[in-house]
């Protein structure tokens, strides 16, 4: 549903300008049943901006779908903006000109559409919602429909590729999906896993610095891990990453003629942050110099969704300042800090309670 929203109206500028972001005009998401614009829900709108309602992977009409988008800048440009945007970090007011010479092509893709996994994550959306997950379905096909886009020029290069799921390694047909992209050239491939099958697709993509791998980890010990995760995987998982990490070329990866990938950031791991299961600063310190001690130079976290929409009204300090800790933690062990989605949105929304965090400029 599009509602005028006076806050989006760009109807009155000098220049014609209206918001729109990089998921609208280039962006595919396969989820199980649907297809979406985008992957992005940690907002007020709610995000998932809907495509296809039904979708088993039919054979997809292109036109349709760029027609579709064409629909959300011609509203876009009234501040006519769709009920699940509202809010959206992501929305950007820019120039027509500039949003309409970019062309129509799809760039950010978002490959989601299995639930299988190998872990049982306490906080997971399958572990949560048990009677929607009670009935196991096959996955449809993407690689056709990839094979598809790339002859028909419809997949291109530039933005980014992320799966999600459900384990991708555990994906029949993930390693192909992988190994096709790969040969294509593309980059900015990201896959989370939870590290627990070891996949030779994923070290060749390190290697070539194209492809980011993000083990879940949670823990910085076997007890806690089992206790979030529920399988006795610990050990393995901290093998496998140990061996994607030794995959990393430490170079700078020539992607195009004026873009480069860090070779030694392709692997890293996450931590979602369980306020009374894992919130503990020694936790946080054995998960960091774990990785460092395996070539893991990538620090990632997140809040756990449950316990954030419980407290999203009423945020405690304290986890405000247990974020801070671990930015400490990584800044002294010298990685890379990366904050997702959710954790990122409440430092921006907070600013008076962070006064250390820089806001990403995009
Ligand atoms: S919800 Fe945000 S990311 Fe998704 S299509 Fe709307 S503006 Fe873009
Ligand atoms: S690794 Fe991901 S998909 Fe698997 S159980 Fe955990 S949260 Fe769910």
């Amino acid at each position: 549903m599009f509602k005028y929203n006076e806050k989006y109206d760009c109807s009155n500028l000098p220049k014609p300008a209206f918001y729109s972001c990089p998921w609208i005009q280039h962006g595919l998401v396969f989820f199980r049943y649907k297809m979406t614009m985008c992957c992005y829900c940690g907002h007020v709108g709610g995000g998932h901006t809907l495509v296809k309602d039904d979708y088993n992977g039919q054979p997809i009409n292109w036109e349709h779908l760029f027609k579709q988008k064409r629909t959300f800048n011609r509203l876009y440009k009234k501040g006519l903006i769709n009920d699940n945007c509202v809010d959206c970090p992501f929305l950007e007011k820019r120039m027509a000109e500039d949003w309409e010479k970019e062309g129509e092509y799809i760039s950010n893709l978002y490959i989601s559409h299995w639930v299988d996994c190998n872990c049982k994550c306490t906080y997971c959306f399958e572990a949560q919602h048990p009677e929607e997950f009670q009935f196991k379905h096959k996955p449809y096909s993407v690689l056709p429909i990839l094979k598809e886009m790339l002859q028909k020029n419809i997949l291109r290069r530039g933005g980014s590729i992320h799966f999600g799921g459900g384990e991708p390694t555990l994906l029949p047909e993930f390693e192909d999906i992988v190994r096709l992209l790969l040969d294509y050239k593309f980059y900015d491939l990201r896959v989370h896993t939870s590290g627990i099958k070891y996949s030779p697709i994923l070290e060749r993509g390190i290697r070539e610095g194209r492809l980011r791998v993000i083990v879940s980890v949670d823990a910085g010990c076997a007890e806690t891990y089992k206790k979030i995760k529920q399988v006795p995987q610990y050990d393995k998982v901290r093998e496998n990453a140990r061996r994607y990490a030794a995959a990393q070329v430490s170079r700078m990866h020539a992607l195009t003629p004026d873009m480069y990938m860090v070779g030694n950031i392709c692997v890293g791991t996450k931590f979602i942050v369980i306020p009374g299961v894992n919130d503990t600063l020694e936790e946080v310190e054995n998960w960091i110099k774990a990785d460092v001690e395996s070539g893991i130079h990538t620090t990632i976290i997140d809040l756990e969704e449950n316990w954030f929409k419980a407290h999203e009204q009423d945020l405690p300090q304290s986890i405000f300042d247990f974020i801070h800790e671990i930015k400490k933690l990584s800044d002294k062990y010298g990685t890379h800090f990366e904050m997702y989605e959710r954790v990122n949105n409440m430092l921006k929304e907070n600013p008076e309670r962070v006064p250390w965090f820089v806001p990403d400029k995009a």
